[in-house]
């Protein structure tokens, strides 16, 4: 498994996080900075202190961060628009259009499948996403065109033998991909952290504010109310922007669409405006917030690594 110079490219997927920064650590240390390459699909649409992190973690770590992007420069609402479907817990265009494709357009004009090694930051206790990536991973750009016969394919240890859609690419021509970060140490948060005090980095503001996710300045449509809520509490300027871009998709686009659901409610839509006026009449209100909200959820971002 070697490039014409004969090494292998250890190519690992940036997000700004703590954990895609362990797993470009630990890359480095196992294969020596030379053959590894930190690829960031930048959004266009973080939180200037992610920025920032990243400057900062390559440097220590001695890598060049090699940033792609949209061609057309369109943020997540952006996408919804040009796509006509607002994103949400269950389905996210964006991460697809902004990350995933950038991603995998380079690879594919930068990289040899047979030399080169793709690495995401997959922790222990996530390991139920891994057949989905490896499944993105092994498909055209033009994804997946019938899940149930991929689907059974992918593993969390591999790839099984057997006949996929007109999609899917010979195993010689998928990408490979690791997840180091399944395998102890397991990762730790506050060691890595830790750890990076100790070099003078800290860690990136959205963590220390009390974001699960360093992605998408807080409105991450896979995010749960929790995290919405934590956004109108601190930057109210964010949720407002994407209180108006989410009331501009009904208009224009689709009525009914909704980031949110109200699960108390049997999963009904939740505009951003009614959820930001039941937490302001709660407070008026003045008992706890979390007699209102659910305060456990916090949702998800597989954002990069979606299935195809
Ligand atoms: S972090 Fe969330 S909002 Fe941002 S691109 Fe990914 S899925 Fe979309």
């Amino acid at each position: 498994m070697t490039n014409r110079n004969g090494t292998t490219r250890h190519v690992v997927m940036m997000s700004g996080g703590l954990s895609s920064y362990e797993t470009l650590r630990r890359t480095v240390a196992r294969y020596g900075a030379a053959s590894v390459v930190a690829l960031f699909a930048n959004t266009r649409f973080e939180d200037r202190d992610l920025y920032r992190f990243l400057r900062e973690a390559a440097a220590h770590l001695g890598v060049e961060i090699v940033e792609v992007s949209d061609p057309q420069g369109r943020n997540p609402f952006d996408v919804f628009d040009d796509v006509g479907f607002l994103g949400n817990s269950r389905l996210s265009p964006c991460s697809k259009i902004l990350k995933q494709i950038p991603a995998m357009l380079w690879l594919i004009e930068n990289c040899e499948p047979a030399s080169t090694i793709v690495y995401i930051g997959i922790g222990w206790d996530e390991q139920e996403r891994i057949p989905g990536i490896r499944s993105g991973h092994s498909h055209t750009l033009k994804g997946c065109r019938k899940t149930a016969l991929c689907k059974s394919l992918f593993t969390e240890e591999g790839r099984l033998p057997g006949p996929g859609c007109g999609n899917l690419l010979p195993e010689a021509d998928a990408w490979r991909v690791e997840f180091i970060l399944t395998e102890p140490p397991y990762f730790d948060r506050d060691k890595v952290v830790a750890e990076l005090a100790e070099v003078g980095i800290a860690e990136p503001a959205m963590y220390r504010e009390g974001y699960a996710h360093n992605n998408c300045q807080g409105l991450c449509v896979k995010a749960g109310q929790a995290q919405w809520a934590l956004t109108l509490r601190i930057h109210p300027d964010r949720y407002a922007y994407a209180e108006e871009r989410e009331q501009r998709f009904r208009r224009e686009k689709n009525p009914k669409a909704t980031i949110l659901r109200d699960w108390s409610d049997g999963g009904r839509p939740l505009t951003l405006t009614e959820f930001r006026e039941r937490i302001e009449a709660q407070n008026a209100a003045q008992p706890s917030l979390l007699d209102l909200i659910d305060e456990n959820d916090w949702g998800g971002c597989g954002c990069y690594p979606g299935a195809a």
